[in-house]
């Protein structure tokens, strides 16, 4: 389409969705009751089309937040549509006018740095500790990385007997981005800023359990200088307004993080498009007896309970040298008993909430399937006793267990809670057979003073990552992703530029 009809069409869409707009905005305004979220398109807040909305829960507090469209295919087709429209204008902006606007959203994650602390830690019941220092900062970091990460790179360029080959990568087009609640706006950005800054257009469908962080980036783009149209975000339930985000023929790229299950279903109904998959872990921590003891129960009780245990990258089977299990096992427990669980919002709070009271039901069944298995109970095991309003939130104590086998469902199984399981290992073929004996491949950490070791083992280890003496190390210019069950696809660096470009050669014969 030239440039002419583009507008043209821009403006008739305008126009039809001016009145639904101003309908949107005149209720919200005047109705008192919990505020409703809208549908992000081609630079408006537009309602769901069949009207309806799901309540959005406070997980530690119980109360109703805001309510969530549920959208479905007409608001999916009005969203990729929309997208469809801007994309090729957006990626005949120069690159360094693209990245510019990259650093820019950056910057205003910063300067809005406590509201979006706060709608975080609400939205998922973490504490905001842990939005300050992790996901917030990183959702402004995933823009800035991007932004000069495109800007340094070098197009390839191979000569070959009088012709000049130049590589180029051009957009995609229209991405589908699906994304999480554990970690909202840090996995979204990761997804978003490499799609933008190589020009793409993007329609997001968050989680509809945390879904404010997404709808306050629209605000943030547009105001950084992002054209309307470019980011798009349909809010729903996976079956209803996922599924046929992943199917459109008109999406040509799928990035989803999710539950391996949920992937399966991604995979089948994306068709011939790029695809790329994140998705579950249960990820080992390898403890040596030669390890620096201090440090290393500090980063394993890390690993195990950073965000409730709900990050794909946790450790939540903990294998540990014979020699060293009945103290590391003790020292463990000492440790996690120490966390302090309590009310997400308030600075000192180590664990906040579950992400829902039904996430929480399922984390419970596994701890009743671990009482049927007779394992031991080092800490934990139940619903802390907090206080007011906290009392009915879906908090759960940090759990440390043993006595279980490797065929135990606690030990094959993602948890994606507080709950760790402790077995102890005899060799390092032993520690590795274990580690890898699982059908997911995400991530792993070895703990050891000897690097000769530590390189033997990570070698030998089934999984995309390996981190060594430490964990959730992230340089944003390594590939990130998994194996076995844990999806595929890399994002990181490079590896993003090929998932939301394509390269293009032109071979020029050269005149003499
Ligand atoms: P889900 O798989 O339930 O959902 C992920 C997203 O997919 C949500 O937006 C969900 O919408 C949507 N969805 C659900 N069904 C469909 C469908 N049929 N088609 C398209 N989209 C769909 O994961 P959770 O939200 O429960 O997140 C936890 C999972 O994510 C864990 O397994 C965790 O390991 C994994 N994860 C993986 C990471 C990685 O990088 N490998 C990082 C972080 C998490 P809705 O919410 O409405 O169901």
């Amino acid at each position: 389409m030239d440039a002419h009809g583009y507008d043209r069409e821009l403006r008739e869409v305008a126009k039809r969705d001016r009145a639904r707009e101003a309908a949107f905005l005149q209720k919200h305004a005047g109705s008192g009751g919990p505020p409703q979220l809208a549908n992000r398109i081609a630079g408006r807040r537009l309602p769901p089309l069949e009207g309806t909305y799901v309540d959005k829960h406070d997980p530690a507090r119980g109360k109703v937040l805001c309510q969530v469209p549920r959208s479905g295919r007409p608001d999916v087709e009005a969203a990729v549509a929309a997208a469809k429209l801007a994309q090729p204008a957006w990626a005949a902006t120069p690159l360094a006018k693209r990245c510019a606007v990259l650093r820019r959203t950056a910057e205003l994650i910063e300067r809005d740095m406590d509201r979006l602390v706060r709608m975080e830690s609400e939205d998922t019941g973490k504490p905001v500790k842990l939005a300050g220092s992790l996901d917030i900062p990183r959702a402004a970091r995933n823009f800035r990385f991007f932004a000069d990460f495109l800007e340094s790179r070098k197009e390839a360029v191979h000569l070959t007997e009088g012709f000049r080959n130049e590589t180029h990568r051009v957009p995609v087009g229209v991405v589908g981005l699906i994304t999480p609640w554990n970690l909202p706006l840090y996995l979204l950005t990761w997804k978003v800023a490499p799609a933008l800054g190589l020009g793409n257009a993007v329609v997001a469908k968050p989680s509809e359990l945390t879904p404010r962080t997404a709808d306050a980036l629209a605000d943030l783009l547009a105001e950084a200088g992002l054209p309307d149209g470019v980011y798009n975000v349909v809010h729903g339930l996976g079956p209803e307004a996922g599924e046929p985000l992943v199917a459109h023929p008109d999406v040509r790229a799928v990035s989803f993080t999710g539950g391996t299950a949920t992937g399966a279903k991604v995979a089948a109904a994306a068709g011939p498009k790029k695809l790329s998959l994140e998705l579950g872990g249960k990820n080992a921590s390898l403890v040596f007896s030669d390890c620096d003891l201090d440090e290393t129960v500090k980063g394993v009780a890390r690993a195990a309970f950073t965000n409730q245990g709900q990050i794909c990258l946790c450790g939540s089977r903990i294998l540990v040298e014979r020699s060293l299990f009945p103290e590391f096992t003790r020292r463990l427990a000492e440790h996690a008993k120490g966390l302090r669980i309590g009310d997400p919002l308030d600075p000192a709070t180590d664990l906040g909430s579950l992400v829902s009271q039904s996430h929480r039901a399922k984390v419970e069944t596994y701890l009743e399937v671990a009482q049927d298995e007779d394992a031991t109970v080092h800490c934990g095991g139940g619903r802390p006793d907090l206080p007011g309003v906290l009392a009915d939130g879906a908090f759960l104590q940090p759990t440390v267990l043993t006595g279980l086998d490797q065929d135990s469902p606690l030990v094959q199984e993602e948890i994606f809670g507080p709950v760790v399981t402790v077995q102890p290992f005899a060799s390092e073929d032993e520690a590795i057979a274990l580690a890898n004996g699982v059908r997911y491949g995400l991530a792993a950490t070895v703990w050891t003073k000897d690097a000769n070791k530590a390189q033997r083992v990570a070698e030998r280890l089934d999984t995309g990552m390996v981190w060594v003496n430490c964990w959730l190390v992230r340089d944003l210019a390594v590939p990130f992703g998994g194996v076995k069950d844990s999806g595929f696809g890399r994002e990181g660096g490079e590896w993003s530029v090929d998932f939301y470009s394509e390269a293009r050669n032109i071979c020029t014969k050269v005149t003499p």
